[in-house]
Order: C-alpha cells, then structure tokens, then sequence
C-alpha cells in the first residue's frame, strides 16, 4: 500500500498535545528531570508504553501537558506538527488544542494561543497558509514548495465551567483573523454535564464559529441523544452509539471523524471487524479518517487509512475518493474547498 503515503489527505481530527514526536516529549522530560521537576525513568516508561485504556490516556495527557505548557514549547510542537502532517502529505490540517491558563507563568488562554500562531509562522519545511486573507496561490501546478492549508479549533476541556468554556469561544471569535474556524469539546468524557458546556457552544453556533463533539466515546444515551440534538457540525468518535443514534445521525447527515487506532487501543471498540466504520461506509455517510493523537497512538495518517484498506477492503480508486469526500466536511471557507479540489483532481490520474 506504498500509494496511500503519496496520496494528498485532508487531516479533521488531531489534538495538538497528542500529537507530539516521542523524541520531543522525550528530550523535554530528561530537561525536567534533570531539574528535578519529574523523574524521567518513570515518565520514559509512560510515554514508550502502546496500550492504554482511555482513562490511562487523559492520565498521560496530564503528563504531556506538565511537560509542554509553557510558551516556547508550544510554539516548537506546534511548528513540528505541521511539519509531520505535511511530510505525510497532507494537505488541509484542521488542528485542535485547549487555551489553558498558567498564572505561575504568565499564560493566558490568549498567549498560549499567539504561541500556536507563533509555531505556524516558524514552519520553514512547507509553505503555511492559515489566514483567511492570505493570498492563495494555486497549489496544484506540480512546481514549487509544498503547501499545507491550516486551520484551527479551539477545544474546551469537559473539566471547565461554563464561564470557562464562554472565555474560549469568545477568544476563538476573536481569532477569526489568524484561522481559527470553530470550537471542539472534548476531555475525559467521564467528567462534565452537557449542560454546562451548552451555553457556550450555542453562543459559539449563533456566531457563526463550527462545532465538533466528542460524542459517544463512552455509553451515555442521553448525553448522545443531546448532543445530536444540538446539531453539531461534526462529531468524533461515535463508538457507543446504538438504534436512535445512529438513526438521528443519519437523518441529520452529521459527518463522523473516524479514529480506528485510538478506538481499538483505547478499547472503545473491541475489535476492527466491528467498527462501525463499515456501516457507516456502506451507507454513503460522510465520514473523515483520522488520526486524533498520532504521538500518543503511535500512528499516522497514513497508517489510518491502510488500516481502512486492510480491514474493509477498500480498493485504490475507492480510498482515494474518501479522502477527497473529506473536502466537503472540512470548516474552510470555499476559495479553500475549490483549491483543495484542484490539489486533488490533479492528483487523481494515479488512483483512478
Ligand atoms: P490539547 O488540547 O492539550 O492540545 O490536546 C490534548 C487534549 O485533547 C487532552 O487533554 C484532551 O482534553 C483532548 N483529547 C485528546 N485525545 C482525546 C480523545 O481521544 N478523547 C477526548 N475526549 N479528548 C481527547
């Protein structure tokens, strides 16, 4: 499957904190242990382990976030993320990650967020193109350097109030300008009502910013039933949906973001021959592969998408045409979607 490397893809989920090399949260750990903050024989063990449960995941996370939260690191990770996707050859990056305050150290939601944008404008390896009001250039004409098209959610962690999850969105309405297009909810899914995280988002919607839930990511009927309700734009995950979920679902025509590896280690689902992917696929139901947290996962694109091919024997022609479906459930403005088109149509003499 050396063609699904080469083939332009089109990234919807990723956490930036999830999606850190192993040689960066490495190297930045044996600084802090060496300044006596952590003990880096145990953080090593925590961050070369593969298996994890989902509660064991949002332990690691606390983990990453000590170790990368401070301005400077989230500048480099930012700037190494882009620089990943791209080498994998994707061309549209919708990436999210939480605004988080840390008074000890002078951050604010707002300057955790400048040193993102900090790390877009540090990338050197590909051209970056995150501003709405940047110049686009045609990107399919074969010359030139490769180009990635970003764009940015702001994620609110289920542990914030409703104060909180308001401060979010406001920052994202007012980083319209430097590609911020929407909001995601996420965090451990076990912690937080619907109710408080509602107001914010509906505020969020009414203003025009894009919505994607973590939905469904453990058994909770009536919180699914809410949230599908609310008319998300996306939703991720979706792995403990049943009858009227999936029927809801459907009917609204939600776009799922489909993360096989992060569902199958985490145990979310039990085994790849049962993921709903397959139904989902047979039905023509707009669905995104991704990778949600490719350090943490050990994964890639990729990888995500040979998964697909093997276990739901997907052929070439039929691969490439669901990565390009991913255009239409993308957040971007249209000058975007049509130039993501052209990227593609010009790809596709090799995959049809
Ligand atoms: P960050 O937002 O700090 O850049 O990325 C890490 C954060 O994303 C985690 O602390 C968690 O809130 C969220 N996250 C990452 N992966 C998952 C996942 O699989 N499920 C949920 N619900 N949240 C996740």
């Amino acid at each position: 499957m050396e063609w699904i490397h080469p083939m332009p893809k089109i990234e919807l989920h990723a956490h930036l904190n999830g999606s850190i090399r192993d040689s960066t949260l490495l190297e930045l750990a044996r600084v802090l242990g060496e300044k006596g903050i952590l003990v880096f024989s145990d953080v090593e063990d925590v961050i070369q382990k593969n298996d994890r449960s989902l509660a064991e995941v949002f332990k690691l996370f606390d983990l990453i976030h000590m170790i990368t939260t401070d301005h400077q690191t989230v500048t480099r990770i930012t700037r190494e993320v882009i620089e990943d996707f791209a080498l994998e050859n994707v061309v549209y990056l919708e990436l999210r990650t939480t605004p988080k305050r840390n008074d000890s150290i002078g951050m604010s939601k707002r300057s955790y967020m400048e040193a993102v944008i900090k790390g877009l404008r540090a990338v050197t390896e590909v051209d970056v193109e995150f501003c709405n009001s940047q110049k686009l250039h045609n990107s399919c004409d074969g010359v030139g350097r490769k180009k990635i098209y970003v764009r940015l959610l702001l994620s609110i962690d289920r542990r914030e109030t409703t104060e909180s999850a308001m401060e979010t969105v406001k920052l994202a309405l007012e980083m319209r300008n430097v590609g911020v297009v929407g909001i995601d909810l996420s965090g451990n899914p076990l912690v937080g009502e619907w109710s408080t995280f509602l107001p914010a988002l509906q505020f969020a919607k009414d203003n025009d910013l894009y919505i994607t839930l973590h939905c469904g990511e453990v058994h909770n009927p009536k919180e699914i039933q809410a949230m599908l309700d609310f008319k998300p734009h996306r939703v991720g995950h979706a792995c403990f949906f049943k009858g009227q979920d999936w029927e809801k679902l459907k009917s609204f025509q939600i776009p799922v973001e489909i993360c096989l590896s992060s569902n199958i280690i985490t145990k979310s689902i039990s085994s790849i021959d049962i993921h709903h992917f397959d139904d989902l696929y047979k039905a023509k139901h707009p669905l995104i592969i991704c990778t949600d947290d490719f350090g943490v996962f050990s994964t890639s694109l990729s990888n995500e998408y040979s998964l697909a091919v093997s276990s739901f024997g997907l052929g070439k022609r039929e691969t490439f045409s669901l990565a390009k479906s991913a255009i239409d459930a993308t957040f971007a403005e249209d000058e975007v979607k049509q130039q993501l088109r052209l990227i593609f149509d010009s790809a596709s003499p090799e995959y049809v």
